[in-house]
């Protein structure tokens, strides 16, 4: 199980974090996961609150972003999101691509603490 790597690297993140705030815990973590990033939601939580254990983010809440898979789509010219990963066409034109701008991302975008 992949995610607890995972979620130990977002542990350390916040618990640097707080430590560097002077902040007694951490309340939440965002995390923003897309959906070809190979990331199990379920799995991450529970990883999550195994790996905290010990540490400032022991108890914070995990939230998970779910970021849409999107191509860029060179006959609209514009960023497409598509609805599912099977098929890497336009969902607008139906022009294929491969050039895929958001959904593989695996990031922290915000840590709250205890003041
Ligand atoms: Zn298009």
């Amino acid at each position: 199980m992949h995610e607890l790597g995972l979620a130990r690297g977002i542990v350390d993140l916040a618990h640097a974090a707080a430590t560097e705030a002077g902040a007694p815990r951490v309340t939440a973590v965002h995390v923003q996961v897309g959906r070809m990033a190979g990331v199990e939601a379920g799995a991450l939580l529970f990883s999550f609150d195994i790996a905290a254990e010990g540490s400032l983010a022991e108890g914070a809440r995990l939230v998970i972003e779910d970021v849409p898979v999107a191509i860029w789509c060179p006959r609209c010219n514009a960023e497409q999101e598509l609805q599912g990963i099977q098929r890497f066409r336009c969902p607008v034109c139906d022009t294929p691509s491969g050039d895929i701008r958001r959904g593989r991302e695996l990031a922290v975008s915000s840590i709250e603490v205890e003041s």
